[in-house]
């Protein structure tokens, strides 16, 4: 009797856009520690956070929409908010993402020790906290009016350019990423006033595509950011690979949107940053630089934001910038136009292609070091759980005896 063999199955890789690309991007060392072995980092503080906030402002549209009547703005933060923090904060918790100290109070008033926290008045409005309530006062009222669809799955195939037989894994790929909608037609019922809409109409580039259209079927895809605005360059004329790499992020989205069945052409991203609502005080002092050395988009422009910014020292505590420069810095919009698109959507294929080409580099070598790029980068290297053994920074960290 002959045995059939198994065929091997056949795998298509899949890419998600937050978790891989950009992670790839910040060190692929890095990356193949944290999303291609076992091992979670473990003070995934942006992780957490971009997924913490992405989950509130999900569920507080939520909750907006099913009464929008009785759901007013402002929302307070311990009779409203708290309620929805906690939930995504278990949901999280499921997942194996727990909040870092300091960051996030997940006790309530039973709780009759100080825990993790400074002392036992649990709740504590900490800073991912105060976040949470300045992103849903300040973006809730002009953008839940607009939402058509929340928490659009989206998933397309392409074919891995320069594919090798006998090298790479597959001849195709998958990218997957989640998004929020708004369509012309809720943009045409908006108030007036809307600061969105002002965003939108006052962008040249995004008017011009608009007036240039046959038809008033279009979309805006709107995506949430737990992190701050990230400098356009990392020193002067050096682009900053994170800034690009979020533009490549909503393009990349838009075209898999407009493969959708009942889409219709996004001509406009939107990324919320929304730590710059709340911004630490490191936060303050990387502003402070960037203004200084010309590597940011939004400059503060008032007299009182710049004396302010002028003033601040380290250590200081306070958070002297206007309401109006944390809104600019929190909001970024993308024209999306075929042309840039095309770029996004190669890049995103070399990307897929030199993340492929390390994995076939490792199943033949059999070690991770030699065949993952690192990218020593002060701020990535310094957040690193792999710091005190990769070769890129040998000798620079010691390891810390508690
Ligand atoms: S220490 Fe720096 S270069 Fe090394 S893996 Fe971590 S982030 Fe990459
Ligand atoms: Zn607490």
């Amino acid at each position: 009797m002959t045995l059939s063999v198994k065929s091997k199955p056949y795998i298509i890789p899949e890419y998600s856009l937050t978790g891989d690309l950009l992670s790839y991007k910040a060190c692929g060392l890095q990356y193949r520690y944290q999303n291609r072995g076992a091992l979670p980092p473990s003070t995934p503080v942006q992780l957490w956070f971009g997924e913490f906030i992405h989950g509130v402002m999900e569920e507080a549209y939520k909750t907006w929409r099913k009464d929008p009547e009785v759901f007013h703005f402002p929302r307070q933060w311990k009779d409203a908010i708290r309620k929805i923090e906690m939930n995504v904060n278990l949901r999280l918790r499921a997942k194996g993402l727990l909040p870092p100290p300091r960051l996030f109070c997940p006790y309530d008033e039973t709780m009759k020790t100080p825990g993790l926290c400074p002392d036992a008045n649990h709740p504590h409005q900490l800073l991912a906290s105060q976040r949470t309530e300045a992103a849903i006062n300040t973006w809730g009222p002009h953008l839940f009016p607009l939402i058509d669809s929340a928490e659009v799955k989206l998933k397309g195939c392409r074919d891995m350019v320069g594919y090798q037989p006998g090298v790479h894994r597959a001849q195709t790929y998958s990218i997957t990423g989640v998004v929020d909608v708004i369509s012309a037609v809720s943009m045409d019922n908006a108030h007036e006033g809307n600061l969105i809409l002002r965003y939108i109409n006052t962008h040249p580039e995004i008017k011009g595509i608009i007036d240039d259209l046959s038809s008033r079927d279009y979309e805006v895809i709107i995506d949430y950011k737990g992190m701050r605005r990230p400098p356009v360059y990392l020193s002067p004329g050096v682009p900053n690979p994170t800034w690009e790499a979020h533009e490549w992020q909503v393009l990349t989205y838009a075209w898999l949107r407009s493969h959708q069945k009942d889409a219709y052409r996004p001509i406009v991203g939107i990324l919320f940053y929304l730590n710059e609502l709340v911004p630490s005080a490191d936060d303050i002092g990387d502003l402070k630089k960037e203004a200084k050395d010309g590597l940011t988009d939004i400059l503060p422009t008032s007299r009182v934001d710049k004396q302010a910014l002028a003033r601040w020292r380290k250590g200081s505590k306070e958070n002297a910038l206007s309401a109006n420069l944390r809104e600019q810095r929190s909001i970024r919009l993308i024209p999306l136009t075929e042309e840039r698109q095309k770029r996004s959507l190669q890049s995103f294929d070399g990307v897929v292609l030199d993340i492929e080409s390390s994995v076939a580099k490792e199943m033949k070598c059999g070690s991770i070091r030699g065949c993952w790029q690192p990218n020593p980068q002060e701020k990535t290297c310094t957040a690193c759980d792999f710091k005190i053994y990769c070769p890129a920074v040998e000798g620079k960290y010691q390891m810390s005896i508690l």
